[in-house]
């Protein structure tokens, strides 16, 4: 890193300008310089800048002048390494050499002439390299289709009308799907000629009934057909010898060069690329991008301003399409919902990944979540995945890759739902579903129309290494990827169609549903403003502006001094799954204690903090954490479920010494012995809904252990640690141990407590660690930085080891 010019300090942390990012304290400046977005761009700067240096500009060339003249005439003063040619006009040219050298020698050459013309050679300009937001560009765009949207949405009468005006402007016009439909005859066409018999199928939102001006054209190339024609077609030329074909199709097409039954899906992607490249008028910017879950080629048609994809082996997604034209045939209120839910969640950047990959829901995602409220509404507005099966007769029944697919191909075929609730109470609902939902602790299922428990999911890697041991040769289908949001789709069940999402984006969308959830309470909400003022959707579309962003930093200056240990039960190991997956509906419990016992650890073995004896069991003032959201479980439950004969199962011989009982002693916190580090073998009652009551740490730190962990970690391992910080308890501990052997002991030392709650079930599920202390010295302010970042990586890092 270069601190000195990338990093500034501010009056609330640090700026980093190469990325245009502010964060709060060291430890995340940490995390941010070592992190893909700080490298990436630190490596395209360097890149920038070495060819900076190494290439001339040169000016008074033609459009004749091709790349390969330029770089033959300049050869003679050094070996060329590139030639970037301005192609649209044909008057200028960077020409980069392979030394630094040649530069000179080009540069004091008096005069430069070229087949008859006179070039013009000067130094590069040096320019600061410098981050385009390209969202900046997006939001700009969102504003402006609000500015236009406002007075048409506040003229309706009521909520329900301006949700089906969201539709009316955003879906495609007529004319523009007939410019679709046109392109996709004329590709069908083309790529007939080198793939007989393959379909081209578009799928997705262009199809799908969620229309807007803006989506891509997702196509997918069926090539079975043209399997079979070829395989046919072979076996005739093999029988009549080389020559024509027997339906007299061109034999020299590119496809005889490629043998569809072996071909890599790569090298079929190649082909396409060429084609679109070569053959398909008004096509560019064709892309091949082999690193996503779905091999795809991506177009840009330049008339149709159009961004479109194409891939293969992608007979799901048709389907899944397929089924989403059910659902909105079935049921009107879906198409408002999902049109007016997409527009929200762009504005709050919660959805759609300007790149195609990232880590925000996407469309499909959101969709189906509104799908999944739908289901879950009383009475349902839509049935489930199941029940559509059900429904369906014999002939439409459908298995694609081993899924079930089947539903019924009309909509005639779906009863009409009972349920008569307005858009405007269904949008309110929808928010107010996923405001209390617990993301972390459940897996989503539109398949059965509930949310399953997590721990069905979490032995079943054990489950699964039995079944391909015992039937190796048979496809075995591999349980889901397990993240902070748990989607599956409704067909391909194995499948997290949320698997993209971070703790940080799953949190906003969280939040987002939070704060939309009281605004659909208020009058605003409901009610047209008949002083004109902005209501309903309006409202829920307006972009965090500067005063909000300004009012969210204050309120993050005087916030609560809490920390969040997230439940992320990918990262477990195997034996803790399995417990957790045996203890049913008390796994949060058991997983708490688990929590508590290595935060004990860290504050006492990694950074040396000392126990105090103290009498409080619970902080003084209000928690900040609403009693409802407190786990109502209680340890009894846990006590019964983990003794009914599961011997996977934590007991407390069996735990930590540190942390022996929760199971045993109804214990949340950790005090296996008689001096007690949790706090004073209290034993926590689970209090009534409306005061929780935990225990409270109190803790002593006598030594400034945050500051300077960087340098003696790099110390210690003499060498980079490529490892974030957290991931090695040994080395952490040695990190603690010389700082403290180095650094006297402060004058005032630090006293702080810490109050450990249980979130779940109506909030995602995670551990909740609140701090106090007095801060006379202003070190207090320092640590909870750290710790922020610190304790739940280190935490993470315990949970992870501890068998
Ligand atoms: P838009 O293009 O407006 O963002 P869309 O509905 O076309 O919306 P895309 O993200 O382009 O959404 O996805 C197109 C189609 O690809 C979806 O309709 C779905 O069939 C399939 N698809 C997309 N993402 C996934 C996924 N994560 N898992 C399974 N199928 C997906
Ligand atoms: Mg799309």
């Amino acid at each position: 890193m270069e601190p000195g010019s990338d990093v500034k300090t501010t009056p609330r942390g640090f700026h980093c300008s190469l990325c245009n990012v502010n964060v709060p304290n060291k430890a995340s400046l940490e995390e941010h310089v070592k992190g893909r977005k700080h490298q990436t761009l630190s490596t395209v700067r360097a890149t920038r800048k070495s060819q900076e240096q190494h290439s001339v500009f040169v000016s008074g060339i033609k459009p004749d002048i091709s790349q390969a003249d330029l770089s033959e005439y300049f050869q003679q003063f050094g070996p060329v390494a590139d030639v970037i040619m301005d192609k649209d006009r044909g008057v200028y040219a960077i020409v980069q050499f392979s030394e630094m050298e040649s530069i000179q020698t080009a540069l004091s050459h008096v005069e430069h002439r070229m087949k008859g013309l006179k070039l013009r050679v000067k130094p590069r300009e040096k320019k600061d390299f410098k981050l385009i937001p390209k969202k900046k560009h997006d939001y700009e765009n969102l504003q402006q289709v609000l500015e236009r949207l406002k007075p048409e949405l506040c003229q309706r009468a009521c909520v329900n009308g301006q949700m089906q005006c969201v539709v009316e402007r955003f879906q495609l016009g007529e004319n523009e799907k007939k410019a679709r439909g046109l392109l996709i005859q004329l590709l069908q066409e083309v790529f007939t000629e080198f793939f007989p018999d393959s379909q081209m199928l578009p799928f997705g939102s262009s199809v799908n009934t969620f229309d807007i001006h803006t989506c891509d054209l997702d196509l997918f190339l069926d090539l079975e057909n043209t399997k079979v024609f070829q395989a046919r077609a072979k076996s005739t030329t093999e029988q009549a010898g080389e020559g024509t074909s027997d339906d007299g199709r061109s034999e020299d097409s590119i496809l005889s060069d490629i043998d569809l039954s072996t071909a890599s899906p790569a090298e079929v992607l190649d082909l396409v690329a060429a084609i679109l490249r070569r053959c398909v008028p008004s096509v560019h910017k064709v892309q091949v991008v082999s690193s996503a879950r779905l091999p795809v080629v991506k177009f840009h048609h330049r008339e149709l301003n159009l961004q479109g994809d194409i891939t293969i082996n992608n007979r799901l997604a048709v389907r899944n399409t397929r089924f989403l034209q059910l659902c909105s045939g079935t049921e009107a209120r879906l198409r408002p919902l999902v049109y007016t839910i997409r527009h929200w969640a762009k504005v709050k950047h919660l959805a759609g990944n300007p790149s195609g990959a990232g880590p925000l829901l996407n469309n499909y995602a959101l969709t189906l979540l509104v799908i999944f409220f739908l289901q879950n509404c009383d009475p349902p507005v839509l049935p489930t995945v199941d029940q559509l099966k059900d429904m369906a007769c014999e002939e439409e029944e459908c298995v694609i890759e081993g899924w079930n697919c089947t539903f019924p191909s009309q909509p005639i075929a779906v009863p009409p739902s009972k349920n008569t609730q307005d858009l405007c109470v269904l949008l309110a609902g929808f928010f107010s579903f996923y405001a209390q939902f617990d993301f972390a602790g459940s897996v989503i299922s539109l398949r059965e129309g509930r949310a399953l428990p997590i721990t069905d999911f979490l032995s079943q890697s054990k489950d699964e290494a039995v079944m391909e041991e015992e039937q190796p040769t048979k496809v075995h289908h591999h349980s889901p990827k397990l993240g902070p949001l748990n989607l599956l789709d409704p067909f391909e069940l194995t499948h997290n169609v949320a698997g993209n999402l971070t703790e940080r984006s799953q949190h906003s969308f969280q939040k987002e549903c939070q704060e939309a959830e009281k605004y659909c309470r208020s009058l605003q909400y409901q009610r047209k403003s008949t002083k004109g003022k902005s209501w309903g959707l309006v409202r829920l579309f307006t972009p965090h502006d500067e005063v909000q962003c300004h009012k969210t930093q204050q309120g993050a200056a005087g916030k609560e001094l809490t920390i969040s240990v997230p439940f992320k039960p990918a990262l477990l190991p195997e034996v803790l799954r399995n417990q957790l997956h045996m203890a049913g509906d008390s796994f949060r419990l058991l997983w708490f204690q688990r929590v508590c016992s290595a935060v004990e650890r860290v504050f006492q073995d990694v950074l040396k903090c000392s126990p105090t004896l103290s009498t409080d069991t619970v902080f003084t003032e209000d928690s900040g954490i609403s009693a409802a959201e407190v786990m109502e479980t209680s340890l009894t439950d846990l006590n019964t479920s983990a003794n009914d004969g599961s011997d996977g199962v934590v007991s407390s011989s069996e735990a930590s010494p540190l942390a022996p009982a929760v199971v045993g002693a109804k214990r949340p916190l950790s005090s296996g012995s008689d001096t007690s580090l949790s706090p004073h073998g209290k034993k926590p009652r689970l209090a009534s809904k409306a005061s929780p009551d935990w225990p409270v740490w109190t803790w002593i730190q006598r030594h400034i252990v945050w500051a300077g962990r960087r340098k003696t970690r790099r110390e210690l391992v003499k060498e980079v640690d490529s490892k974030p910080e957290g991931s090695n308890m040994e080395l952490e501990c040695q990190v603690t141990e010389h700082i403290i052997a180095k650094e006297p002991e402060v004058k005032d030392p630090l006293e702080f407590k810490v109050q450990p709650q249980l979130v779940g079930e109506t909030e995602s599920t995670r551990a909740v660690l609140k701090f106090q202390a007095s801060d006379k010295t202003g070190h207090f302010q320092d640590f909870f930085h750290f710790l922020e970042a610190f304790l739940p990586k280190m935490v993470e890092t315990l949970l992870e080891r501890e068998v």
